[in-house]
């Protein structure tokens, strides 16, 4: 049967000897094999009489999948005395799993003859609800700070007649302005690299990164924060707009968190069949409890900092999305007051993916 075991059917007889009857359970079988939940059918005794493929890890089984196995069987319990029932379960792991679980009744001219029980592994559904979630109630605690500010200046500025104080406050509602429109944009950015099938092209590593430095050249020149630049000759597949808004943000970043005048450099090489960019700074550093979230939306080690810079928490998961949309990655080497060194690495023959899991 090529490794591949078919759902245990108990009165199944050698094919010698096969029936009609035989043939049927046996396509029954073969069926509930193809269903990906597992099924389980037992009598009026509580016995089973079928069990898929994938029920088997919860017969006879031992940790979390014993506990599976007990609440399924609860439910059948229940159910062959006529009782619809489901539950969730939720086991903490790891791996933590979540499991649906539900039973009916079987019934045959009016008697009950056993029930039907099934499991659903949703996990993965659970875990993208709680993202969805998650970030439903971080834009709108992000949007609410400025939104709230900019009400209460506009009445403020309403109510006074010093030409001075308007002034400043004009001044003060025209930044909340341009953090909400910052927050908007970012958002746009993500969600369109999220949603959006890629445009694939060859282009060269030099006008990437060149293009990534025109964005923050005047950013860079007021600061007086000086970039330097090597690259390689090598040609990536790849979306152009997603890559260098990535490369861009790095550096926006460098640009951010390090000393005026001091260097930032951007450099690019290629290595079996990968290229990658590398974005150095020495400036502030990230300390060590917090390098696995920063790609996280929203996620920023100094609150006070990223918002006096005009940051959203928003940047690095740009250029996470980025990378998984190409099949690469993105990491980060930094020590606190030393500086930090991104490497953006992306595969030379692109690949390029329209869709890729959130969260991570
Ligand atoms: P932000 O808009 O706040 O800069 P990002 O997503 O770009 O958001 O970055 C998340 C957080 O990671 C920042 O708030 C900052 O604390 C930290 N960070 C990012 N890049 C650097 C860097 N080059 N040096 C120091 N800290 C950084």
């Amino acid at each position: 049967m090529n490794g591949r075991r078919r759902a245990n059917v108990s009165d199944e007889r050698p094919s010698a000897t096969s029936t009609a009857g035989d043939l049927d359970r046996r396509r029954l079988a073969e069926a509930l094999d193809a269903v990906g939940d597992a099924v389980v059918v037992v009598d009026a005794a509580g016995e089973a009489v079928l069990r898929n493929n994938a029920a088997d890890r919860f017969n006879d089984a031992r940790h979390a999948d014993a506990l599976a196995g007990d609440a399924l069987r609860e439910l059948l319990d229940r159910a062959r005395n006529g009782e619809e029932c489901s539950r969730e379960l939720q086991l903490y792991g790891p791996p933590a799993e979540v499991f649906w679980m539900t039973a009916r009744p079987l019934m045959a001219e009016g008697r009950r003859i056993g029930a039907v029980g099934l499991v659903r592994d949703v996990t993965e559904a659970r875990r993208i609800e709680t993202v969805r979630r998650d970030f439903v109630a971080n834009v709108s605690h992000e949007l609410k700070t400025p939104v709230g500010a900019l009400a209460v200046l506009a009445e403020t500025l309403a109510t006074t007649e010093n030409p001075e104080v308007a002034r400043q406050f004009a001044e003060r509602i025209a930044d909340e302005a341009t953090r909400v429109g910052a927050i908007v944009d970012d958002l746009l950015d993500l969600g369109s690299i999220e949603s959006q099938s890629t445009f694939r092209g060859s282009v060269a590593v030099t006008e990437l990164v060149r293009s990534a430095i025109d964005r923050v050249g005047a950013a860079a020149a007021a600061s007086g924060h000086r970039i330097t630049v090597s690259d390689c000759d090598e040609v990536v597949t790849c979306d152009r707009r997603q890559v260098v808004s990535a490369l861009a943000n790095l550096l926006d970043n460098a640009l951010k968190y390090s000393e005026p005048g001091t260097q930032i450099s951007i450099s690019a090489g290629s290595v079996d069949g990968w290229v990658t960019f590398e974005v150095a700074d020495q400036g502030v550093g990230i300390p060590s409890r917090d390098l696995d979230r920063i790609f996280e939306r929203f996620y920023r080690v100094d609150r006070a900092r990223s918002r006096t810079t005009g940051g959203t928490g928003l940047g690095l998961a740009i250029v996470r999305n980025v990378a998984h949309a190409h099949h690469g990655d993105v990491t980060v080497d930094s020590s606190e007051g030393d500086g930090s060194v991104f490497r953006l690495r992306i595969p030379v023959a692109g690949n390029v993916s329209p869709l890729f899991s959130e969260g991570r």
